[in-house]
């Protein structure tokens, strides 16, 4: 017969009584995962028809005189598209975090590395606007999910970067605590206040859509950072003031760092 899934809640009230809660989330789990299927599977399938449009747009474009009054519509087009497919991309990115069941943390991540290639790519993405400093313990190595822990680190560098107006300043670091590897963004941009900072990491959640979706992001960022952390028994921590700054930052459990750094 089908397997069911119970969720059990067990309450004390101290006088040694207890409250035992049990639930049947049989059919709550089979709608979670017929939603995440579907989200994967037709983001799948959209990836295709985007890359044929975007490729004979770039082909028009190249064809059409300067100056004409479609240039203006095709560049739209292009960019519009190009957000359709990262927003596709992440989806799919989402969707495999949130399915990846077994978590193989014994592989060895060499984080000082992949520091260099966040510097760069931060380079790239704030064009010298943004006064970015790297601090990283020398050989930090962490046992886990390269992928993940990648994209939990470039998204909220990314997201330093788009939220704060040129001038700022943004400071990353890798750092080693009693109780782990710290890994800190901190920024001087434009901060978010206290009431939107316990959604964040919810798909689709974003304080200001208009003005987010100008600076091209697809909300989808930090929904991912969540999942990647918890692979990672870690938790996304955001202190953060209106108008002044915000600092994302998480720990990963001492367990996890490679005992050769120190
Ligand atoms: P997006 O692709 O919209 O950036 P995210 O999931 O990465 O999606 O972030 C969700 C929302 O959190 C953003 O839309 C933005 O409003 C807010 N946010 C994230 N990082 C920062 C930051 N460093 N400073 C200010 N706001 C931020």
């Amino acid at each position: 017969s089908e397997r069911r899934v119970l969720e059990i809640r067990i309450m004390g009230y101290g006088t040694g009584q207890f409250l035992l809660i049990a639930r049947d989330i049989t059919r709550v789990r089979q709608l979670e995962s017929m939603r995440k299927d579907f989200v994967a599977n037709v983001s799948h399938e959209l990836k295709t028809p985007l890359t044929v449009l975007q490729g004979y747009l770039e082909m028009m474009q190249e064809m059409a005189e300067p100056g004409s009054p479609n240039t203006k519509a095709m560049d739209q087009m292009q960019q519009q598209t190009h957000r359709m497919r990262s927003m596709v991309e992440q989806l799919l990115v989402l969707s495999r975090i949130e399915d990846s069941a077994e978590n193989n943390l014994e592989v060895k991540v060499n984080m000082s590395q992949m520091m260099c290639i966040l510097t760069e790519e931060a380079e790239a993405l704030s064009l010298g606007q943004h006064d970015l400093n790297f601090t990283c313990a020398a050989d930090c190595h962490l046992y886990g999910i390269e992928i993940e822990l990648r994209s939990a680190c470039s998204n909220l560098i990314s997201n330093a970067i788009r939220y704060t107006p040129p001038g700022g300043k943004i400071d990353v670091s890798w750092k080693k605590v009693a109780s782990g590897a710290m890994f800190t963004v901190a920024d001087t941009g434009d901060g978010i206040a206290s009431q939107h900072i316990g959604r964040l990491t919810e798909r689709f959640y974003r304080v200001d859509s208009a003005r987010t979706r100008q600076k091209g992001g697809t909300g989808l960022g930090l929904a991912i950072t969540k999942h990647a952390l918890s692979h990672h028994q870690s938790e996304l921590m955001i202190s953060s003031e209106l108008g002044e700054g915000s600092e994302f930052s998480f720990l990963i459990p001492e367990h996890l760092v490679s005992t050769s750094y120190h």
